[in-house]
Parts: C-alpha cells; structure tokens; sequence
C-alpha cells in the first residue's frame, strides 16, 4: 500500500493546515524531553518568532538505561497541549505502549513511533487504527525494506496518514553517535509515496553538524528537518551535549531559510 506503484501520485499530510510533502520544506523542532510548562513555552515561543508552528517534546522517554529520566508520561502530554493551544502550534509526541494510544490521542496532533519501536507490531497496528497522523522513525539498525514494511503495518490497517523519518542508523562509525543515512530519502521517495522528513539531532549526536545535515536534508529533498531544541541544554534531563539553546536555534533556522531561497 505504502509502495509508489500503487499510488503514483504523493502523499500529503496536512497537520491541522501545515502540509508535509507538498514541496515545502518545513521545521519540526522543540526540547527532546517534556520537562516542565516554562521549559516548552520558551521553546514555542522562539519557535513561534521564527514562524514554525510543529512543535516535538517527548512525554514517554525510551531510555537505554532505566535509571535514566523516563518522562512526565501524560502530565508531559496535558503540558505541551497547553503550550500548543497558547501557542498556536501542532504537537507531536512519542508513544511507546499500544495501552497509551488511546489516552495520548486528545493531547497530541501527531503521534511518534520512536526507532526503538519501529518493528513493535502490536503498537504499529494500534496506531493503524487511529484517525491521527503518525509519524514513523527508522530503527536503529533497520534496512530501508524494514522501514518500509513498519510503514506498511500502519497502513494496513487503515492509516494512511504517515510520515517517514530518516534519523540515523548503527554502524561501525563512531564520530557521530548514529550515522545519518541520507541516500534513504531519495530511495524512500522513489519507493513509497510517503513524505520524508530527517531528523538531524538523534543521527549526529553533535550540536557542530545540526547546520550541515540539515542543508544535506533539505538539498537532497527531504519534506522536513526535525531538530531539538532547549532553553537551556545544560541542564537538560536528556541530550544535553546535542539540543541547541534559543540563540543557537535562531541562527540555524535563519542559515536554513537562506538555503531555502537558493534552493
Ligand atoms: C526522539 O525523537 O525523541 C527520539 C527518542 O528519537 P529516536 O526514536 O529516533 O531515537
Ligand atoms: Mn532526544
């Protein structure tokens, strides 16, 4: 169903009035963790100042170690809902269990299968079955064609509303904490009709190459960069070394939009 052959024509995902896939390239940004109300607002507001209206914020962390910050859970869903209505922004937000689907779905615009749940098939038909976008993260050591099906699960039971993320995969190199695979827009553009965003933060782990594989994104044609973003990276409760602060987010965003007038 996700295959380009039968659907030749691509899919647009239209959140709440913002289009993903309809050739603007647009910013999906916002703190890794939910940590309290100030900590998105001031990220909203920043955010709001440059024009951008998706916010992320993860509500349920999946943390390699469980001693690690887990997330505020539904509290971290009813914070960015505020912040968003105050705003005037869409949200996203990860969901790890099938068992959270149906209490998140008040809270979010979109939902996030996150790369350690991408081959989670339960929670892949949950969300299948849910009239809210959804938006698809690679695993970490998954091929394209694995990708690909996890898509094909959402769709199969009858959501058809998805968007793909490219956000880095394990290999041998250790300079970047992932590596970022960007040949897998192009293949997943041509393969399957689905919008392709690619989410720099999670495949460098490196605030000095956020700026450089984001032009790549949007060069090779990716439908959006994700990135995340903290009032105060510092002192973060997850990615402190990779969010950038608001001032380091300003200058990004403006470098992109130049990018994106040359383009
Ligand atoms: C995230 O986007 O918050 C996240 C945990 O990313 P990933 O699932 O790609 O590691
Ligand atoms: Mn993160």
């Amino acid at each position: 169903l996700v295959s380009r052959k039968m659907q030749p024509q691509n899919t647009i995902v239209d959140i709440n009035g913002e289009m993903i896939g309809d050739g603007s390239q647009r910013f999906i940004m916002g703190p890794c963790a939910v940590e309290s109300y100030d900590q998105v607002k001031s990220v909203a507001l920043a955010m709001k100042k440059q024009g951008l209206t998706l916010l992320r914020g993860g509500a349920f962390k999946p943390r390699t170690s469980p001693y690690d910050f887990q997330g505020l859970g539904e509290r971290g869903l009813q914070i960015l809902r505020k912040v968003g209505d105050e705003v005037g922004m869409s949200v996203i937000s990860e969901i790890v269990s099938s068992n959270d689907v149906e209490m998140a779905l008040p809270y979010v615009d979109v939902i996030q299968i996150g790369a350690r749940n991408m081959q989670n098939f339960e929670l892949l038909k949950t969300v299948g079955k849910v009239d809210k976008p959804v938006l698809l993260k690679r695993g970490l050591s998954a091929t394209i064609e694995e990708f690909i099906n996890a898509a094909e699960y959402i769709m199969a039971n009858g959501n058809n509303q998805i968007i793909l993320c490219e956000r880095g995969i394990r290999t041998y190199e250790k300079a970047t904490r992932n590596t970022l695979d960007i040949s897998a827009v192009p293949i997943l553009k041509k393969e399957t009709h689905l919008p392709v965003i690619v989410d720099v933060t999670h495949s460098t782990g490196r605030k000095d190459l956020l700026l450089p594989t984001a032009k790549a994104a949007l060069a090779i044609g990716a439908d959006a960069v994700m990135a995340e973003v903290h009032p105060d990276p510092a002192v973060a409760l997850s990615d402190s070394a990779q969010q950038m602060n608001i001032a380091e987010f300003n200058e990004f965003i403006e470098e992109l939009k130049v990018l994106q007038k040359k383009l």
